[in-house]
């Protein structure tokens, strides 16, 4: 698809989904939904679970303190914020930044697999237990889901959809905001990113 039909589909699902997100239960007055951000032509493709307090106010993913980790992450690797796709599976923030329930996951899970199939990314990482479930299933690799501990900063590779992904499964970003060893894992994770630098 050329840029500008990229363009033009995603702000069409964009402008979808914020209806759709008016009329959900999680929807509050004031907040905003997060869609998501980037780069249309990104390989790479980050997908966090929902958005927390700073997200939902400014709409803009992965603006507050994970967020944060999240630039040093790719800072430290050399790769761009502008150069990558970042999102979430759910696009409205949950009360108290609880978990997302597997309801709320599976009614927004379209917007998600719509942005995938505009973008066409070669490597998505979900950051995150939820999205790292969602994602794996997804892409034919449910017997290969163990616990985020197990298997963080690997390599899954899909050929079941319109072209071979390869899945990286990250620990959340937010993880790191309370345990400072938690951040040397996710650095020492993200190198794997190095190779595919745009
Ligand atoms: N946590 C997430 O999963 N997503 C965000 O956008 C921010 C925090």
């Amino acid at each position: 698809m050329e840029n500008a039909g990229k363009e033009k589909e995603m702000e069409e699902l964009k402008k979808e989904c914020i209806e759709f997100c008016k009329r959900h239960p999680l929807y509050r007055e004031g907040t905003y939904s997060v869609f998501g951000e980037g780069s249309l032509e990104a390989k790479i493709m980050f997908c966090g679970e929902a958005p927390g307090l700073n997200e939902s106010l400014s709409g803009h993913p992965f603006c507050g303190a994970a967020g944060k980790i999240l630039d040093e992450l790719l800072e430290s690797v050399g790769i761009k914020r502008e150069k990558v796709y970042i999102t979430n599976i759910v696009k409205l923030r949950p009360p108290n930044n609880r978990d997302p329930e597997p309801d709320e996951i599976k009614e927004f899970a379209p917007f998600l697999e719509r942005q995938i199939e505009i973008i066409k990314p070669k490597i998505i990482c979900p950051l995150g237990k939820y999205s790292m479930k969602f994602l794996m299933e997804k892409f034919g690799l449910k017997d290969q889901i163990e616990g985020i501990s197990k298997i963080h900063g690997r390599l899954f590779e899909s050929k079941s959809l319109f072209q071979s992904i390869t899945i990286i499964p990250f620990y959340h970003p937010a993880v790191a905001t309370y345990n400072p060893n938690m951040k040397k894992i996710l650095e020492k994770d993200f190198k794997i990113l190095e190779k595919f630098k745009q």
